[in-house]
């Protein structure tokens, strides 16, 4: 079945589009049966979980954390994350920066923007991601680096809505990479589409999709 899932999933990408196989609250073993039939990009939004995921699962694993982070939590995440994809403060990009330092790497992190209409999702609106690329201390973080923006529309079944947010943020993503990015051939990442709508987003220019319930099944709990 997640075999399946995931060769009938993969068998829709363009070249430019890679699968995040979502495994947040699925048990070690369906990760395991996923990664068995090739799946090598993980992704988990509780800090503690992608720990534990990591340190039993293969270490050639990809772990993209798309959940959001406390500064505090950041210590379980950044000494091996290869994608921290939801970044929504430049606190937490300094805190990822300094734990990335530690452990000597650099972490390649999106900035999430809040392209939905539901007020709980989080993330920087335009202005304020506009605000922090000119404020300009980001440029500093040596141990962080931009790769790009992501995005979660909003769960509806109005198909334009979705385009419609799906088409901005790629529009926005332009004009960062214009502005901000030009040299820059690693700001690259455009990550929008989940189970529901990763089809529209593939159209609008994704270069990432994050697919949880289409391949695992359902959750057991209502994220
Ligand atoms: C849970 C989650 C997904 C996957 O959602 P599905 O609808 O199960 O595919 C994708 N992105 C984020 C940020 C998530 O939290």
């Amino acid at each position: 079945m997640i075999q399946e899932e995931i060769k009938e999933i993969k068998a829709q990408l363009p070249a430019r589009v890679r699968l995040v196989a979502v495994s947040k609250y699925q048990p070690v073993e369906a990760v395991q049966e996923a990664y068995d039939g090739g799946q090598r990009l993980f992704g988990e939004n509780i800090a503690q979980e992608m720990r534990m995921k990591h340190e039993v699962l293969p270490q050639d694993i990809q772990w993209h954390f798309i959940g959001h982070l406390q500064t505090n939590k950041v210590k379980y995440v950044a000494p091996y994350a290869a994608l921290i994809q939801s970044v929504d403060s430049l606190k937490l990009l300094e805190e990822i920066n300094k734990c990335a330092a530690k452990h000597n790497r650099v972490v390649n992190c999106l900035l999430q923007i809040h392209i939905a209409s539901e007020e709980e999702k989080f993330g920087f609106s335009f202005d304020e991601c506009r605000e922090l690329l000119k404020e300009g201390s980001w440029k500093t973080l040596d141990n962080v680096h931009i790769s790009g923006l992501m995005g979660i529309a909003t769960n509806t079944e109005d198909v334009e809505q979705v385009k419609r947010e799906f088409k901005g943020l790629h529009g926005f993503f332009e004009e960062v990479k214009r502005q901000w990015f030009a040299g820059d051939d690693a700001f690259c990442e455009l990550s929008m589409g989940m189970s529901a709508d990763y089809p529209l987003a593939i159209e609008e220019g994704c270069t990432l999709i994050r697919v949880g319930s289409k391949i695992f099944g359902k959750r057991k709990t209502k994220q």
